[in-house]
């Protein structure tokens, strides 16, 4: 399998020159240069497979510069109940006629995040071992996709993490996840400042080309292509759940926000999984849905960017959005070009309204859109909580609204619950009036002792601080 950039560039890569890197050199995304197509006879063979299993089937299907032997360890040591809870990993359960919640959130972390991040940890200890190649992963969270780094890196041999949070705005629960931990590769950094200023402090080590190189500098964000391709494989277990045969089609809602989730939803349509719609749901930063409903994609301002109850959504552009598109307009790299570069760099916004590419969007490509409101969401969870004694978080809610808005007869509408409850209390108390129940591990977690260091958002306090702990 080759791999190729969204933006036009003339070489091709496998899937282990891409795993480490971020960005095309181009500023594409990586994608495979075609979808392998799976058949009724394949799905049926599939069906029964356990996850680890499962995973390996697909990912097979994209990696061939990993001995096969060695990538049904590294799927069978990552996907275990052990670290997933359940037998079934993703388990399936209906919750009212028709409506499905696919859990993914019973990871390390409590997000969808750890069914990626858990195998990317493990690719990337195989693949660094293999070269004698160390990293230092630099990132910026708000929450979600730092733990679930921390989690996914800790203890890996030939990989540190450096992790920047805004001093003091992360959630107690979230900051005891992430500081809690002791391992050695593992930094925490607390920036006296809010979260665009540790992106910016993350942006500008990076551009620095002289030290990224020396200091071997990576990132895990969410436009790595193995990050999307871990997340295929919960379509595929979330479609036999909600079938009894291959022959039946399955609609998904995916509460997005940077479309890295839900893409991986359109690349097991384009495999061939019988996938109906794909709905992308959205909180009142609704960019996404916006472009659904008129074919205007237009990127918001940071000022612009609501803080919402379901934070892991409030993005003013959705970085995986330009793998869609690309495929929207036939795969036409200048094309894409001209969109990316020219008109949403130029003028921060483009239209596909007057196109005949953006009617395929719906029509070819399944995909449906909805918005909603914080008000929404306390609705939500106080319904699911009242009909169906269950306990939702803000992001599942966003998905729960969205589907009852694009239900159809007889198709199963599977929805991703992306986090447990327990990640965002302060909500489902203003909802509920009481605090959701806690996972006995992670009991009194707030009271465990802490290792974090805190440093001004300042670029070179942060790059001495790197410097000297890379030995
Ligand atoms: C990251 C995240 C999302 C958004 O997923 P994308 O892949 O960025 O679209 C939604 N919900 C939760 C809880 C998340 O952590």
């Amino acid at each position: 399998m080759n791999y190729l950039s969204t933006r036009g560039h003339p070489d091709r890569k496998r899937f282990c020159e891409i795993l480490l890197e971020g960005l095309a050199p181009d500023g594409g995304l990586y994608l495979p240069d075609h979808y392998p197509q799976v058949d009724s006879a394949t799905l049926a063979k599939w069906r029964n497979l356990p996850y680890a299993e499962l995973a390996f089937q697909i990912l097979s299907l994209y990696i061939d510069d990993i001995p096969p032997a060695d990538l049904k360890a590294i799927c069978a040591k990552t996907y275990t109940p052990e670290v997933f809870g359940t037998e079934e990993i993703v388990p399936l359960r209906e919750l009212e006629d028709g409506v499905y919640l696919e859990a993914l959130s019973n990871g390390p972390t409590l997000a969808f995040k750890d069914m990626a991040m858990q195998l990317l940890g493990n690719l990337f200890e195989y693949e660094l071992a293999r070269r004698g190649a160390e990293l230092n992963i630099l990132g910026a969270t708000s929450g979600d996709t730092g733990s679930a780094a921390e989690y996914a890196m800790r203890g890996k041999k030939g990989v540190r993490v450096f992790m920047t949070s805004p001093d003091g705005r992360m959630s107690p629960f979230q900051q005891a996840q992430m500081f809690s931990l002791q391992d050695e590769n593992i930094h925490n950094i607390a920036i006296t400042g809010v979260f665009d200023d540790c992106q910016d402090i993350v942006k500008a080590v990076s551009n620095d080309l002289g030290f990224k190189r020396k200091y071997r500098i990576g990132t895990v964000n969410s436009i790595n292509w193995a990050r999307l391709l871990a997340q295929v494989v919960y379509y595929f277990a979330g479609y036999f759940q909600a079938t009894a045969s291959n022959d039946k089609p399955v609609s998904f809602t995916v509460p997005s926000g940077n479309f890295g989730n839900v893409c991986a939803g359109h690349v097991a349509r384009m495999m061939g999984l019988p996938i109906q719609t794909l709905v992308v749901a959205t909180n009142e930063n609704d960019v996404l849905d916006e472009f659904f409903r008129t074919g205007i994609y237009r990127v918001r301002a940071a000022a612009d960017t609501h803080e919402t109850s379901s934070p892991s959504m409030d993005i003013s552009k959705a970085s995986n959005f330009e793998r869609f598109v690309f495929d929207l307009v036939g795969r036409d790299a200048t094309k894409l070009r001209s969109l990316f570069v020219d008109e949403l760099g130029g003028q921060g916004r483009f239209d596909l309204s007057g196109d005949p590419a953006f009617r395929q969007a719906a029509e070819r490509f399944g995909f449906k859109s909805s918005r909603s409101t914080h008000a929404d969401r306390l609705a939500i969870i106080r319904d699911t909580d009242k009909r169906f004694a269950t306990l939702v978080d803000p992001h599942t809610a966003d998905g729960l609204k969205a589907a009852r808005e694009h239900l159809a007869p007889g198709v199963p509408m599977v929805v991703l619950e992306t986090a447990l409850p327990i990640k965002f209390a302060a909500t489902l108390v203003e909802a509920l009036g009481h605090e959701p129940a806690r996972p006995a591990r992670f009991e009194g977690i707030e009271a465990l002792p802490k290792r974090v260091v805190k440093l001004p958002a300042d670029v070179e306090a942060v790059k001495a601080y790197i410097a000297q702990n890379c030995d």
